[in-house]
């Protein structure tokens, strides 16, 4: 479903109060796709040749963001994420942090990266204003890095993630998806970086998609199952977790610093908490993960609209949130673009 966003400006008075949707649930934060490219090809997420990207007159400039943002805050959104695609190929990332980070109610900004380029930019992002960091990874052994993320990089991420501590980022994520005769026999590896270090890692049922519609069915994990692999490497309580607006829910080793977490999009869909929109890098607001409930925002903003106006449009999106996505295992969705970040 595409609301007509011109049918919306008029409808909608400004000042409605705060978003929440048709079922109750506030919305306090957005998560925004600031690219849709990426310096990786994972086999899940992308093809190998590439999307045919957003051309870039299409691309939301900083500007743009930002009003969207201040339009957001000023309904009751607290916390942002930046996606994309790859955040950190998009030059001038903490620029946009710093703007962000300025706008009046918004207190939270995180990042959602695979880590290639972090080294050389977290204090930079961090001295702008981001708080805290996930960062994609899905095997500890370089050979399947490259299969899987079918490009080079895995020196680089565990540098990511090291830089990322040491600028003091808290928590520093890291999102594992679990795939079946790929990564699989990592599980007991990478919960162990967990007592080491104030890790927190999260393991992500992967979601079918177009590129994975194949392999989907033997690769899928239960995150059932991968909580009871890891009860055979040793004790693993519930865990408070690190705070923040995730659907993860954690456990923790004894006297671990860090913990493990499960992310369960399908067997255990966490819809009911849902507390989010997304905005795409062109300037769509999408009400959820999957299906085709959005609205148009990038058109009202070339054309002037101010920021009770951009915050009628939000609240219009509310009338189309659904109330849970009903994808299921075996459905490949057909909005590849939509999928952006479970757990990121
Ligand atoms: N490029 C950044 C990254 O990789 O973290 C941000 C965008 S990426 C789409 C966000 C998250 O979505 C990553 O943690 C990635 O592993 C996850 N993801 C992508 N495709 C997935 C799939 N089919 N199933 C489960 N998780 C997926
Ligand atoms: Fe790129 Fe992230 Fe998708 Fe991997 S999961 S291809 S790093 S956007």
């Amino acid at each position: 479903m595409v609301l007509e966003t011109i049918d919306l400006i008029g409808n909608l008075k400004p000042g409605d109060g705060l978003l929440a949707d048709a079922f109750r649930r506030p919305i306090t934060y957005l998560r925004i796709s600031v690219t849709d490219r990426c310096n990786l090809r994972c086999t899940y997420c992308m093809p190998e040749a590439g999307l045919p990207w957003i051309p870039k007159a299409e691309i939301l400039s900083f500007e743009e963001i930002e009003r969207v943002v201040r339009a957001a805050a000023s309904v009751g959104v607290r916390s942002l994420r930046l996606t994309g695609g790859e955040p950190l190929v998009r030059r001038g990332l903490a620029d946009l942090v710093a703007q962000l980070a300025a706008v009046e109610g918004i207190d939270d900004i995180a990042l959602s990266t695979n880590g290639l380029l972090l080294a050389e930019n977290v204090r930079e992002l961090a001295d702008a204003g981001l708080r805290r960091v996930n960062i994609s990874l899905d095997t500890l052994r370089a050979d399947r890095f490259e299969r899987i993320a079918r490009r080079p990089g895995l020196e680089r991420v565990l540098a990511g993630i090291e830089a990322a501590l040491a600028a003091g980022l808290a928590p520093v994520k890291i999102n594992c998806v679990v795939m079946r005769g790929q990564n699989d026999d990592e599980l007991a590896d990478f919960a162990a970086l967990t007592r080491e270090r104030p890790l927190f890692v999260r393991f992500i049922e992967v979601m079918p998609v177009v590129e994975n519609a194949a392999a989907q069915a033997g690769e899928y994990v239960s995150s059932d199952e991968i909580l009871a692999r890891l009860r055979t490497v040793d004790r693993l309580e519930p865990a408070p977790g690190p705070g923040g607006n995730g659907p993860a829910r954690y456990f923790a080793f004894p006297g671990a610093p860090g913990a493990v977490g499960v992310i369960s999009p399908l067997s255990h869909d966490y819809c009911e908490r849902c507390n989010r929109v997304r905005l795409t890098a062109d300037g769509r607001l999408r009400l959820c993960l999957f299906g085709d409930y959005e609205i148009d925002l990038r058109t009202p903003l070339r054309q002037g609209a101010a920021r009770d106006d951009l915050a009628a449009l939000l609240h219009g999106g509310m009338l189309i949130k659904p109330e849970r996505h009903h994808l299921r295992l075996g459905e490949a969705s057909s909005r590849m673009r939509a999928f952006s970040e479970i757990g990121g």
